[in-house]
């Protein structure tokens, strides 16, 4: 084993017990402390620049090569679940962050996003995560409350997700 490999396999199990992994396709949330905007951190030998997304990236997928970056396709900064991620230059990531500013995912998906962030917790519309989720897509700090209310209100009459979602979709009052 190389010493880069060793020091992975040593940080792994402190770093899977801040994470609530879930299945390929929903965002993994990272549950420890943040960087700016959002970013998990998480600092180890091996992981000079302490970012808990890149550690994983480096751990499940491959090392990023020096001077890329990585860009989540899911636009949830906190997720650590690799097949989220891209590897992409620096440059091309400004480029994407600047087109996106501007263009925003689809409704269902931003529903699916809130859903994901719902199950994991969230509860208040000003949390880290619901903000990234709404800045990031040109949406407003009303589209995050009111959508974030339905869902407790939905849980409190007793809906399952998936009709929790249904509602969602049936009413996507988006910004
Ligand atoms: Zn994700």
């Amino acid at each position: 084993m190389s010493d880069r490999a060793h020091h992975l396999a040593k940080a792994s199990e402190r770093f899977w017990s801040k994470v609530e992994r879930k299945t390929k396709e929903e965002c993994w949330l990272w549950m420890g402390a943040r960087r700016q905007k959002g970013y998990g951190r998480f600092r180890v030998e091996a992981n000079g620049h302490g970012y808990a997304h890149r550690f994983a990236y480096e751990l499940l997928v491959d090392e990023i090569p020096e001077g890329m970056t990585i860009d989540h396709l899911c636009r949830v900064p906190s997720c650590v679940n690799p097949a989220h991620m891209e590897v992409i230059t620096a440059s091309e990531n400004a480029l994407r962050a600047a087109r996106s500013r501007g263009v925003s995912v689809s409704p269902s998906a931003l529903i699916e996003r809130l859903q994901a962030l719902y199950d994991a917790g969230v509860r208040d519309f000003a949390t880290r995560d619901m903000k990234a989720l709404w800045e990031s897509n040109g949406l407003s700090r009303q589209w995050a409350q009111k959508h974030l209310k339905r869902l407790i209100e939905a849980e409190a009459l007793g809906y399952s997700g998936e009709q929790q979602r249904y509602l969602l979709t049936k009413r996507p009052a988006v910004a």
